[in-house]
C-alpha cells in the first residue's frame, strides 16, 4: 500500500466512525421512546429509581462518560447505555468497512456476481444498527419488538433479491435453520416448564439473526448464542441469585453473535 493509499484508508475509516457515532445517536432516541411493559412502566428518559425525568441528552453522548446524567430528584445516576452504543458503534462500522475492502468474498457471491461494495456496506449497517437497537431495549426492557425483526429481515432479503439473488437460498437456509432451532428449545421449555420459557421474540428473532448472516456462518451465530446462554446458565446457578427458570437474555448474545460473525466470516451478500 502507498501512502495515499493508506491515508484515504484512514480517512474512510474516519467517517464510518461518525457514521456509527450517528446510527448510535438513532439508536439512542429510538430506545428512549420504548416505554415497555415493565412494572411501573418506564422509559430511558426516567430514573431507574424514582421515575422522575432525567435531564434532556445531546445528539452525541460521548459527554456523558466525563459528566454523566444524573436524576434531579434522587441524584441517582443515569445508565452508560447512550454513550457506550455510540462507542460500541462507532467501533464496529470501520471493522465493517475493512472487512468489506479486505475480505475475499463468500463462494456464492463469486460465482453470481456480488453486491456492490456499497451494497454490502448498506447492508451491515442496517444488521449492525438493528442488531444494537434490539440489543439495547432487550437489556432495558426484557423485550423484543417485531417492529425491529421484519423490517431488516425484508430489507435483507429484498436486497438479497434485487442485487444477486443466487444468496437469497442461503440467507434464507440461515434464517429457518436458527428459527426452526430456536422454536424447538421454545416447545422444550413450554414441554418441560408448563410455561413460556424462552420468549417467543427470541424465536423471530433468531430467525433474523440466521437471515443476516446467512449460512453456513449461521452456525458459527449460533454456537456463540447458545454458549452464552449457557454460560449465563452456569453463573446464575452457581451464584444462587436466581432458580432454574431464570431468565436468560438470548436477544443480547444474538446480537452480540450476529455483530461478531457479520465482523468476522465472509459476507453472505
Ligand atoms: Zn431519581
Amino acid at each position: 500500500m502507498t501512502g495515499i493509499e493508506i491515508a484515504a484508508l484512514a480517512g474512510a475509516c474516519l467517517i464510518a466512525a461518525l457514521a456509527g457515532l450517528l446510527a448510535g445517536a438513532l439508536v439512542n432516541t429510538l430506545a428512549d421512546r420504548v416505554v415497555g411493559v415493565d412494572e411501573p412502566v418506564w422509559s430511558a428518559t426516567q430514573c431507574r429509581k424514582c421515575g422522575a425525568l432525567l435531564p434532556p441528552v445531546s445528539l452525541l453522548a460521548l459527554g456523558e462518560l466525563r459528566t454523566p446524567r444524573v436524576c434531579g430528584n434522587c441524584g441517582k445516576r443515569a445508565s452508560f447505555r447512550r454513550p457506550l452504543t455510540q462507542i460500541a458503534l462507532a467501533l464496529t462500522f470501520p471493522l465493517l468497512l475493512m472487512h468489506a475492502l479486505f475480505n475475499p468474498g463468500h463462494p456464492f457471491s463469486r460465482h453470481a456476481g456480488a453486491l456492490p461494495i456499497w451494497g454490502i456496506i448498506s447492508l451491515g449497517v442496517i444488521t449492525l444498527t438493528a442488531f444494537a437497537f434490539i440489543f439495547v431495549v432487550d437489556l432495558e426492557h426484557r423485550l423484543i419488538y417485531d417492529l425491529a425483526i421484519f423490517p431488516p429481515m425484508l430489507l435483507i432479503l429484498g436486497f438479497a433479491a434485487f442485487f444477486n439473488s443466487a444468496t437469497l437460498p442461503a440467507l434464507l437456509l440461515g434464517g429457518a435453520l436458527a428459527g426452526l432451532l430456536f422454536l424447538l428449545l421454545y416447545g422444550l421449555g413450554w414441554a418441560i416448564y408448563r410455561q413460556e420459557a424462552l420468549g417467543f421474540g427470541d424465536v423471530k428473532l433468531a430467525a433474523l439473526m440466521g437471515v443476516a448472516v446467512g449460512w453456513p456462518a449461521v452456525t458459527t451465530a449460533i454456537a456463540i448464542t447458545v454458549a452464552g446462554g449457557f454460560i449465563t446458565a452456569l453463573l446464575l446457578l452457581a451464584s444462587g441469585a436466581a432458580g432454574r427458570r431464570a431468565y436468560i437474555p438470548f436477544g443480547i448474545f444474538m446480537s452480540l453473535a450476529t455483530a461478531i460473525t457479520l465482523l468476522t466470516t465472509p459476507f453472505p451478500w
